[in-house]
Order: C-alpha cells, then structure tokens, then sequence
C-alpha cells in the first residue's frame, strides 16, 4: 500500500479490508458489490462522524435515570456525486436516517478527464450543516475538487470526503484546492491508468453497482 499523505484516514479494519478484497473481485456481481458497499460505507461513517457534536440528555432506564448523549439538532447534510455516489449514500443513511441528503451530478468527460455538471440540488440551509461527501473513487480528483467547490459556494464550512478508494495523485489534486476538507478512505491504491482508473481498483464503480457493462 502507498504512503498515506496527510489528510487521509485509511480505515483499515478488517471487516472493511475483507469486504474490500470481495469488492475488487471481478467475480463479484452487482447485487453483491452494492451490498458489500453499503456496508463498507456504514463503517468508513463511524470515523467520518467522529467529531459530531452531541448534546447531554435524561432518559429513564427501566432502572434509574441516566445522562444520555445526543446528537445535535441539525443533523450532518450527506451530499452524493452521481451517480456512484449513490451506492455509498444508502449505507450511511442507514446509520444517520434524519440526515440531510443533497446529489452533485458530475460526470468525467472521457477526453480530457475535467468534471462537467449536469446537476445540482442541495438543502437550503446547507451552510449551517456538517457536510459529508460521498463518491466510492477519488480518482483524478477532478469530480471532487468541483463538488467541493459547489458546496463551498453555498456557505459550507465543515466537510468531509468519503470515498472507497483513493491514489496519491488524486488526493494531490484535491488537497490542493480543499486542504481544509479531510478524507476518509478504506484504501489508498496505486495509481491512475491512462484512462484515469485507479489500479488495482474496483473497475467502473458506476457500472458494477448497476450492472450497466
Ligand atoms: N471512477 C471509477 O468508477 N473507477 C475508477 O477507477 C476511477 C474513477
């Protein structure tokens, strides 16, 4: 495995480094690898949300009172790049249901790899959220970097990056523009093939999560 650079956090627990290795498996089928996402997402979540804030609260056990904590009233604002995104969003609003959710639809011109949007649809009060960015491959970083911007834009000031895996490269391009916005890997891969796949990677995220090649 690479070097992890700063600002990177490999989450490289078992349970996501086994169902990581089951994902990269060409063998694997859609309906198998959208599940083995989701619950790769759920756990890269926990470290993601680390840092939220909670609140102390009384509830009474069948036994006695007790301080309880809870999380704040506004709840984290997950943002999901189109259309890969999506198959990380499910595992993590599994573990924070009344999250916000806005969707960044960005695609990767194939010449020349820049990120063109043909989507954008956020919560309106995006700025006073803990923003949580999900896309399964940071790549070139081109998509990132452009999301992030578009966030930023509306006021955001606390964000997180989750992905499934990264390269150096692309998380080169995308701590240059964001160094204020950490990332939150379950590995950090090779590198980019010419075509700005990242080796040995997963292949076509999109695809393999709904089975279009
Ligand atoms: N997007 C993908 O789906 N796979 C890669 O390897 C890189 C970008």
């Amino acid at each position: 495995m690479a070097d992890i650079p700063a600002g990177v956090t490999v989450v490289d627990h078992p349970l996501v480094r086994h169902k990581l290795g089951l994902a990269r498996d060409i063998q694997t089928e859609s309906a198998e690898f959208r599940r083995l996402l989701r619950e790769i997402a759920m756990l890269l979540a926990y470290e993601a949300t680390r840092d939220l804030p909670l609140q102390e609260t009384r509830v009474q056990t069948p036994l006695a009172e007790a301080t309880a904590a809870k999380l704040g009233d506004r709840q984290p604002c997950l943002v999901s790049i189109l259309r890969a995104g999506t198959g990380f969003l499910d595992g993590m609003l599994d573990l924070m249901p009344s999250a916000r959710v806005g969707h960044i639809g960005l695609y990767r011109d194939h010449d020349t790899l820049e990120a063109v949007e043909y989507y954008c649809k956020l919560p309106e009060d995006v700025a006073e959220r803990r923003v949580i960015v999900v896309d399964p491959m940071l790549a070139t970083g081109n998509t990132a970097v452009a999301a992030v911007d578009r966030i930023k834009r509306r006021g955001a000031k606390k964000i997180t990056f989750v992905c499934l895996l990264t390269v150096p490269e692309g998380v080169e391009v995308f701590r240059a523009a964001h160094p204020d916005v950490p990332i939150v890997a379950a590995a950090m891969d090779d590198h980019l093939d010419e075509r700005g796949y990242i080796i040995p990677g997963i292949g076509d995220a999109g695809d393999r999560l709904f089975g279009t090649k």
